[in-house]
């Protein structure tokens, strides 16, 4: 019986300590969730600037949902392509200072969509090791050959380049910030690369829009980069992490859109988003474009957390971002870590392979703008406890 098999391989998981398991949040996404009627601290979401829940979001999408329904009912090639759609892909490439934008249905279908159809076989891809899933696979699904460099090396990416010879398109793709790690990729360093070599470059922003740059349009804006004709220069990013909404989008070329829309699977085949979630991420970034403090209190409680937690010993790794994993090790330690964490009242994930390599377990904490003062340090007490309790510090 197959049922067997499958339960074979779960026991095997649940033998590493790598099982996985769902909790159940019943309050609305914020800086303190309720699982199973008690309240928590939550530090392993991503809604960097606690606008999950926001009056402006929510009345935004209670109106467009007055107004035009719960479905866009079809794709957006069909009958599914609504006024705001467009809207969206206007407000979002003016966030961005982009020629254009398009919406994808998430951050991992942008990825898959935009890596698929800009490469094929014959075409190499040049990826950082610790790339998002939504990355690796987008890889596979493309048949290029994939050449994999070592975490933010350039030295490593410019040999790679030199060595790959006879291939028809190449392309370099990088986290702006990594997911797991919270550190920023050298994105001048790897645009002089792609320039050198002639390389399409994609940088996926998930984690750097509404969080990096003075005004949070994310690594362009942080590092001060300008277009440049030399360099097809793709930003993908998402509305569902600092934003607090859902979906994703490419911003570029309006040239890149239109290939885009005629080309990417992952755009073609599927039902557009509804107009809730639309009107959601334009409201968004109207505030985020309003409400500079929003920012402010996001790295300030993102610099407060991550010296108090070197303060103690904890090996933060090379976080600059409100992305702070705390390095563990083993699977084991990881979660007891967690769960002793989870009775003192905070929420922080366990991560684990193959989400990060063997050996690097973690705790990955995110900070965001809706922590206050007092929840941070209350946080700092009980990892100091913990720490210590389980002799990781
Ligand atoms: C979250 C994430 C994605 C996927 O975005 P979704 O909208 O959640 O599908 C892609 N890339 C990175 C780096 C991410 O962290």
């Amino acid at each position: 019986m197959h049922l067997k098999e499958l339960e074979y391989e779960l026991n095997l998981l649940k033998d590493h300590s790598l099982y996985r398991r769902l909790r159940v949040i019943n309050s609305p996404q914020s800086s303190i969730i309720t699982i199973d009627g008690k309240e928590y601290i939550s530090l392993c979401s991503n809604n960097y600037l606690g606008l999950a829940n926001h009056r402006a979001l929510r009345n935004a999408s209670i109106a467009a949902t007055e107004a035009l329904g719960c479905s866009a009912s079809a794709s957006r090639l069909m009958s599914g392509n609504m006024k705001l759609h467009e809207q969206l892909e206007e407000c979002t490439a003016s966030f961005k200072q982009t020629e254009d934008a398009l919406v994808f249905n998430t951050g991992y279908m942008a990825n898959i969509g935009t890596i698929q159809s800009l490469t094929t076989e014959g075409d190499a891809i040049f990826s950082d090791e610790l790339n998002h899933a939504s990355i690796i696979d987008g890889c596979r699904m493309s048949r290029a050959k994939v050449f994999v460099y070592k975490h933010r090396d350039t030295d490593h990416l410019r040999s790679l380049l030199s060595e790959s010879k006879g291939y028809k398109r190449r392309v370099i793709i990088t986290e702006s910030i990594f997911s797991m790690d919270g550190d920023i990729a050298p994105l001048p360093e790897i645009i002089n690369t792609a320039l050198e070599f002639n390389a399409i470059l994609i940088v996926d922003d998930a984690h750097a829009s509404g969080v990096l740059g003075k005004n949070g349009r994310g690594s362009s804006e942080h590092f001060g980069i300008t277009p440049d004709d030399n360099l097809l220069h793709i930003q993908m990013g998402t509305y569902s992490k600092a934003l607090g909404s859902f979906g994703a989008y490419i911003a570029g070329p309006r040239i890149l859109k239109e290939y885009l829309i005629n080309k990417a699977r992952a755009f073609i085949y599927t039902t557009a988003l509804p107009p809730s979630v639309l009107a959601a991420s334009m409201a968004a970034i109207k505030l985020v474009q309003q409400d500079e403090n929003l920012l402010i209190r996001l790295w300030d409680n993102t610099r407060l957390f991550r010296e108090r937690l070197k303060g103690l010993g904890f090996n933060t790794m090379d976080s600059e971002t409100p992305i702070i994993p705390i390095l563990i090790g083993s699977a084991e330690d990881t979660i007891k870590f967690s769960e002793r964490l989870f009775q003192e009242g905070i929420f922080a994930t366990a991560v684990r392979p193959p989400t990060v390599p063997e050996g690097a377990c973690r705790i990955r904490t995110t900070i965001t703008a809706g922590h206050t003062i007092e929840d941070i340090e209350y946080c700092i007490g009980v990892f100091k406890k913990v720490g210590k309790e389980l002799h990781i510090i």
